[in-house]
Formats: structure tokens, sequence, C-alpha cells
């Protein structure tokens, strides 16, 4: 599958002091595609998300998004301009409904200008609703963040991260500490999403979660790129299953 280039990073990265967290990195996502991001634990995935979404400055390298070059803006610049992204330690406002997180999430999309406030108010709670329900939340939607699941919060964010419209979300591991049966609901929902047109980059541990979402996935071990390919590919790639097992082959590809 080869569509319209949504992002397009080249060669980007990033040091921490002497430590070279995300490595010359090149990583690009075509329109309507769910890319998978996996590697072991210190491999640089989510810094790598950090640099794409602006959160780091990068130290080289450059990155476009919907053909404009991202590079110097700012994090609330690229999430305006439709780059969403969530975070590995969930961040919602645990003393706020989920009504209210949903709303107060939408101040990173474009505000309306061309309507009353009352109205426009009324549309961003029917759109808090709406998302609700699509996640099925919806019984859930006056309580407060705090008191739900981890899962249930899982869910909350990713809605937070639809209220302003994406064309591309970045995931970071969204699936992690949840129980199976949430795991499918999360998986189901987002293979909804990209059916009706969103593009997604995962960052996930479960394989099998990768395997069954994702038409390509890319390998980073220290840093570095070091396999992109369809899932079969990536899980019979010799050099991967070397940085996942090392010597032994003894754990599974977690
Ligand atoms: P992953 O998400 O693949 O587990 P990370 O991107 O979190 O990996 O980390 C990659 C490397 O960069 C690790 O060695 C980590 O310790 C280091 N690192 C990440 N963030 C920082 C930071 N803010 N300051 C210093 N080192 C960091
Ligand atoms: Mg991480």
């Amino acid at each position: 599958m080869s569509g319209i280039r949504i992002l397009d990073a080249r060669s980007v990265t990033k040091r921490f002091g002497g430590l070279v967290a995300v490595d010359e990195v090149d990583i690009h996502v075509d329109q309507g595609e769910v890319l998978g991001l996996i590697g072991p634990n210190g491999s640089g995935k989510t810094t790598l998300f950090n640099c794409l979404t602006r959160v780091h400055n990068i130290d080289g390298g450059s990155i476009e998004f919907k053909g404009k070059d991202i590079t110097s803006k700012k994090p609330y610049q690229v999430a305006r301009m439709g780059l969403a992204r969530t975070f590995q330690v969930i961040r919602v406002y645990g003393d706020l409904t989920i009504e209210e997180n949903l709303v107060l999430s939408q101040q990173w999309g474009a505000l309306p200008t061309h309507r009353s406030f009352t109205k426009a108010h009324r549309d961003l709670h029917d759109k808090a609703a709406e998302i609700a329900e699509f996640l099925l939340l919806s019984k859930h939607l006056r309580t407060k963040a705090g008191t739900l699941s981890g899962g249930q919060r899982r869910l909350l964010e990713l809605g937070m991260t639809l209220m302003p419209d994406p064309d591309l979300i970045l995931l970071d591991e969204a699936t992690s500490g949840i129980n199976p049966s949430l795991i499918e609901t999360i998986k189901d929902r987002l293979a909804v999403l990209n059916n009706k047109g969103l593009t997604l980059l995962l960052v996930e541990h479960d394989i099998r979660f990768i395997s069954d979402l994702c038409t390509r996935v890319i390998v980073l071990n220290y840093g570095r790129k070091l396999a992109d390919g369809t899932p079969d590919e990536i899980k019979s790639d010799e050099r991967v299953l070397e940085a996942y097992f090392g010597d032994d082959g003894s754990t599974d590809v977690e």
C-alpha cells in the first residue's frame, strides 16, 4: 500500500548527554495506514514519539507532517495541524469527569470562530457524548476520571485525542496494564477508526495486538532502526529475535 505520506521524518537524532537515544531514524507513515513501532525497553520508542510530536527538540534530521516542515514547531502547533498523541503514562484529569476531560482536550484543536459561543459550547458537549459512546464510556460520562479502571482511562485518553478531529494519532503503549477484554475493545475501536480513515502509529509491547492491527512494523534497537516490514517478516527476522531474546531465545516477543 503506498499512499500520501502523512508523516515523513528523516535521520531523526536525539541525544541525552552522551546517550544517543534516537540515532538517525527514518520513519514515514502513509495516509490510512496502521504502522507499528516496537523494540526492547529503552530502545528509543517514546523518545522518537516525543521528537515526532515536537515535545523534544531534535539534534538532527527533519520532520514533515502533511507536506509541511514541522521540525521547529511547538507541540500545540502540530496538535492543531492534526497530529495527536497519547502518553505512556496516562494523562487524564482525575478530579474531572469524563465529559469535562473530553471537552477540555478540544482546546488543542482549532476553536470554532464562526459560531456563537453557546452553540460552540453545545457542539462540544455533543461531540464529547458521541465520542464517549463510541468508546463504550457513555454511562460514565459524569464519572470522575480518577475512579475509572486503567483500561477505561486508556479509552478516555484515546477519546481526548479524538476530540480535535486529528488525521494521525500516535499511541504509546495503549494496552499496557489493561485486562484482556478491554484490550480487545481498544483493538476493535482502533480498527473502526482506521476504517473511517484515521491513520495510526502504535508503540506496543503486545506483538499479537501489533500483528492484528498493523500492515507494517518498524523495530528499534539502541535508538537505531533495526528492521521495517510486515508483521510476519518482523517475527521471523533473525536480527529482531536476537534483539529481543539475546542468545538464549528463552522469552516470547512482548
Ligand atoms: P522506550 O520507550 O523504547 O522504552 P525511551 O525512549 O523511553 O525507550 O528511552 C530511550 C533511552 O533514552 C533510554 O536509555 C532512556 O533511559 C533514555 N532517556 C529517555 N528519556 C530521557 C531523558 N528525558 N533524559 C535522559 N535520558 C532519557
Ligand atoms: Mg516507552
